[in-house]
């Protein structure tokens, strides 16, 4: 069974490629680089790919789509607002949307998965992105699931995301089952030496640890406990709605 995976690097996708070789799929995993203003995420993503070849059969490919930035450079991931502080509220985290990212990438994985013979296409959606993401549906991955199908009758391909309804929390916890090697995922969006602790995707991650009762293993100690204090004071920000 091949299928054919979105994966970035982050905590998600990285459970997900377990999660797959886990269940005896054969993985080629995509990594786009589509104008983030760092290249962290990547770095970790190949340190990660080799860990899974240990446990699985997987491919690697990083794909630079950058030259399509200036067209949707939008906001703090690819454009030049400031990444926001604390946990996301409904407006802080809206900063962070990349305008019709998962569909132009799910788009091109759907027809890379059609070359090599791939009958599926994964991407780590979950529960915690839904109110803000609209890209991380259940109603986007339906409607795209068709479109991809009727865009490929002769090589029909699927659109799955077996992690929309899993909250970061309950998707830690089946990697730490499937013994996901978490220091080697990213996450932070500043993309500095260390992660900064305090942007809403730090203090998530951390949430998702914490709730697991285990310490972020990319962490050290030290890290771990201001990560823990920037938690208790930055992560009382109401969270958003889910859906
Ligand atoms: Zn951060």
């Amino acid at each position: 069974m091949k299928a054919v995976l979105i994966f970035s690097g982050g905590l998600d996708s990285s459970t997900l490629l377990y999660h797959l070789l886990s269940k005896g799929y054969e993985v080629s995993a995509v990594t786009f680089i589509y104008g983030q203003k760092h290249s962290k995420e990547i770095e970790f993503a190949k340190k990660l790919v080799e860990k899974a070849k240990e446990i699985g059969k997987l491919d690697h490919r990083i794909v630079d789509i950058s030259s399509i930035h200036d067209l949707i450079s939008f906001g703090a991931i690819t454009g030049n607002e400031k990444v926001p502080e604390g946990f996301y509220t409904e407006e802080s985290q809206k900063v962070t949307i990349v305008p019709n990212r998962n569909m132009i990438l799910l788009s091109i994985a759907a027809g890379y998965a059609v070359k090599i013979g791939a009958k599926e296409v994964y991407y780590a959606a979950h529960r915690s992105d839904y109110s803000i993401y609209p890209d991380c549906r259940k109603e986007f991955v339906k409607a795209l699931d068709t479109a991809i199908y009727l865009g490929n009758l002769w090589n029909p391909v699927e659109l799955k995301a077996p992690f929309i309804d899993k909250t970061k929390a309950e998707i830690v916890e089946l990697g730490l089952r499937l013994k996901v090697p978490y220091e080697f995922t990213w996450s932070c969006y500043r993309g500095e030496e260390r992660p900064c602790l305090s942007c809403g995707t730090c203090i998530e991650r951390t949430e998702a640890f914490l709730l697991n009762g285990v310490r972020d293993p990319l962490l050290s100690e030290k890290e771990w406990n201001r990560a823990v204090e920037n938690y208790k004071i930055l992560g009382k920000n109401p969270r958003p709605k889910l859906g």
